[in-house]
């Protein structure tokens, strides 16, 4: 996700330098959300303010995947609230440039191995050659960024998937009760069942949006589809999975509490299942 933006407006030079740096063994994170602006990317108010050969940024960045262990952020900042998404601009930041604070990480329901941390701005300096793409087209591309990353995390939602269903495979043919593994009851089979649709249903959808982006065919609409399909079915498959275990399944013991935990993000972060529903639907309607 943080590497995307440089992929898709980054020259040359910007390349060779924040992929380099990657290459070294520095760690990336795309640094868009705010307190004040989730799923209204447009509302964002990071201030960027150019002073001769630089930019100043000022501004606080919320739930940062990688904030706190990575060296570089692709940050979104505005020129001027009032010009909305015109005003945006996207920046490459070395994160040990000074005035960068990270915040503590947050103490999360689920991917708890993941850092996700505030990162503060205040009097950052960003050489202007750190502007990626020109004044005014950040918004471009942070909508660029989010259509190509969307296939991966229905990717990863699909791994969660795939986790919990075949725990519950395996569990309901070891847990006997009414003198029978509980994989006889007819109950049980049809959400095992179901879980296996949800399952693949997802890992298609994401692998016909990787496709049609191979392709170089339009993709949004699919990668929306893939990404809200595949958090949905997560959430749906973790949960049932849990209910096949049952009380265990309320257990830290076993593995499936954790990807209950840990399938809930796929509907919330990289644009929540509404936003995703919204894109979808705008793309139909638009033709
Ligand atoms: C663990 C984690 C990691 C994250 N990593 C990153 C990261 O690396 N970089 C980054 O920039 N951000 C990151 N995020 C932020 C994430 O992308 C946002 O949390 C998400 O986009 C939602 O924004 P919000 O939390 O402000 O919710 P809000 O936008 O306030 O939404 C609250 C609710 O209202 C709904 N809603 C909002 N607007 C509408 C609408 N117009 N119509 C219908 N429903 C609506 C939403 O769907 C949601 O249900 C991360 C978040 C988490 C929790």
């Amino acid at each position: 996700l943080a590497t995307d933006p440089v992929l898709i407006a980054g020259n040359h030079q910007q390349k060779k330098w924040f992929y380099g740096r990657m290459n070294d063994g520095d760690l990336a994170a795309f640094c868009l959300t705010e307190p004040g602006a989730g799923s209204d990317v447009g509302g964002l108010s990071t201030r960027c303010i150019r002073d001769g050969s630089d930019y100043i940024l000022n501004g606080t960045k919320q739930f940062i995947s990688n904030g706190g262990v990575a060296g570089m952020y692709t940050v979104f900042a505005t020129l001027d609230k009032k010009r909305g998404y015109k005003g945006h601009c996207a920046f490459m930041v070395d994160r040990h440039t000074p005035g960068i604070t990270i915040g503590p990480p947050e103490d999360k329901l689920g991917i708890r191995s993941s850092n996700t941390t505030q990162v503060i701005f205040e009097d950052v300096r960003v050489p202007a050659k750190n502007l990626l793409g020109k004044e005014g087209e950040g918004f471009k591309i942070c909508m660029k960024t989010l259509d190509l990353s969307r296939a991966a995390a229905a990717s990863m939602a699909v791994g969660v998937a795939q986790g919990a269903f075949e725990c519950a495979i395996n569990y309901s043919q070891e847990r006997t009760q009414f003198g029978q593994p509980i994989c006889k009851f007819q109950t049980i089979q049809f959400m095992l069942a179901d879980m296996a649709m949800y399952v693949e249903t997802a890992r298609l959808l994401y692998q016909k949006a990787c496709s049609l982006q191979d392709m170089g065919l339009p993709f949004t609409q699919m990668s929306s589809l893939a990404k809200c399909w595949a958090g949905d079915a997560a959430m749906k498959v973790a949960t049932d999975a849990v209910q096949i275990y049952g009380g265990y399944g309320y257990s830290k013991e076993y593995p499936v509490e954790k990807y209950f935990r840990d399938a809930k993000i796929m509907q919330i972060f990289e644009g929540t299942a509404q936003v995703q529903r919204m894109v979808i639907a705008n793309s139909i309607i638009k033709g």
